[in-house]
């Protein structure tokens, strides 16, 4: 039962974002910017930022030598082009708008390791980097000399290095983007559940975790930011969610020989150093089917196979445990850029954005947010 004043206070807003990930506080942050007394409020079912934001590797990057060589078979020239733009250019954007040291930034280069039949890979380096000079001006892609250096298996036959990648700790972006936000004075209501939007008349109904007590908030703009889990709230869309699963290890005695973004096998699996330990993670193209899911499960054949890369590749005959696991959900669909679009006469949606959001989260709720200006 609410009282004439929460009724009168609480429940009104010109923006309303559903989910606080980098998209959602994104969004809010750049509408409250451009409308400064915008009542904006953005709900998440969390506690805290509980979707893959928080649960991602931090790898600030844009695309591997092979994971770009593969987009070949699905997008032109062109649109490969567009995506690694778009990715750096975001990465860009966030390292001026917060700073490397507010986002935990360390720039130590990306590296990507190549077995035997990744080889002939190395071939069309020179096309590739010629391709995005257009972009950075300089060599992106480059094979380093003494690969054997890095400590790893006789079966990496390669190393290549990629100048412009580094690492972040993405919950120390979601710290930044939470206190912006709050500094612009957008309300953030943690703990709720968004259970239905009304696309045409901005009416959102939303239960605390737990309780049965449902809250009909208005907006006359509604933003839907909830990435993997956006089915329920709109049926229609065009998403497949992807479930990714990291490892992370504890101190590894002797310390680790190399530092810097590594990735193997297309993009789909990746390591870093974090604190002197192992954090490793993806290889959900081991189980494809099964990992289309939003359940927050580890599947045992991904995690042995991360184990197996760990023990037999990346630190062979060294002892190493794991300390945590955890796993986190993204969304895909037919094509590798985010959906932004109006769905309804108040309501535009901001979704998919697969593996790289820490790259395109905050261009991706930019542009949702210039949207919803127009609405
Ligand atoms: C294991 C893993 C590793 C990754 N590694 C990287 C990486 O290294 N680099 C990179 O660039 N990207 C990486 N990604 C991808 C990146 O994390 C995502 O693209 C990005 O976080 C998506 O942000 P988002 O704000 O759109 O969605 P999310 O962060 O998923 O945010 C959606 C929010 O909506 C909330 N929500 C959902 N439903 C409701 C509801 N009904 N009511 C209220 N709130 C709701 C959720 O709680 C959540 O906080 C990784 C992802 C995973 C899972």
């Amino acid at each position: 039962m609410l009282s004439f004043w929460e009724q009168k206070n609480f429940l009104n807003y010109d923006l309303i974002v559903v989910g606080a990930g980098f998209t959602g506080l994104s969004a809010a942050i750049n509408f409250k910017k451009k409308h400064k007394k915008a009542k904006v409020l953005v709900i998440d079912r969390g506690v805290f930022p509980s979707g893959a934001s928080s649960k991602n590797a931090g790898f600030a990057c844009f695309g591997s030598l092979t994971e770009i060589l593969d987009d070949f078979w699905s997008m032109t020239p062109d649109e490969v082009l567009q995506l690694v733009e778009k990715r750096y250019t975001g990465l860009t954007q966030i390292r001026k708008q917060f700073g490397d040291q507010a986002l935990r930034y360390q720039h130590r280069n990306g590296y990507e390791i190549l077995g035997e039949e990744q080889l002939e890979a190395l071939e069309q380096l020179p096309d590739i980097n010629h391709l995005l000079k257009k972009i950075f001006k300089k060599e992106v892609f480059s094979v380093v000399k003494d690969p054997s250096k890095f400590g790893f298996s006789e079966t990496v036959k390669a190393v290549v290095k990629n100048r412009f990648e580094g690492e972040l700790d993405p919950g120390a972006y979601l710290n930044a983007l939470w206190e912006k936000a709050s500094g612009l004075g957008v309300r953030i209501l943690s703990g709720v559940s968004v259970v239905e939007v009304n696309h045409e008349e901005g009416r959102v109904l939303a239960e605390k975790k737990g309780k049965k007590e449902i809250f009909e908030f208005v907006g006359e703009r509604v933003a839907i930011c909830t990435n993997a889990f956006t089915q329920k709230l709109w049926p229609a869309s065009p998403l497949e969610p992807g479930r990714g699963l990291i490892l992370l290890s504890k101190p590894i005695a002797g310390g680790i020989p190399w530092k810097g973004a590594f990735h193997l096998d297309r993009g789909y699996v990746y390591f870093r150093e974090v604190e002197g330990r192992l954090l490793l993670g993806g290889a959900r193209n081991k189980d494809f089917e099964k990992e289309k899911t939003t359940e927050f499960e580890v599947n045992p054949i991904i995690k042995d196979h991360l184990n197996r890369l760990a023990q037999e590749v990346i630190f062979p005959g060294r002892p190493l445990e794991w300390e945590m696991e955890w796993t986190g959900i993204m969304a895909f669909g037919t094509k590798k850029s985010p959906i932004i679009q109006q769905i309804g006469k108040k309501t535009a949606v901001a979704v998919r954005l697969g593996g790289m959001g820490v790259a395109i989260g905050w261009q991706v709720g930019k542009e949702l947010s210039e949207l919803l200006s127009d609405l």
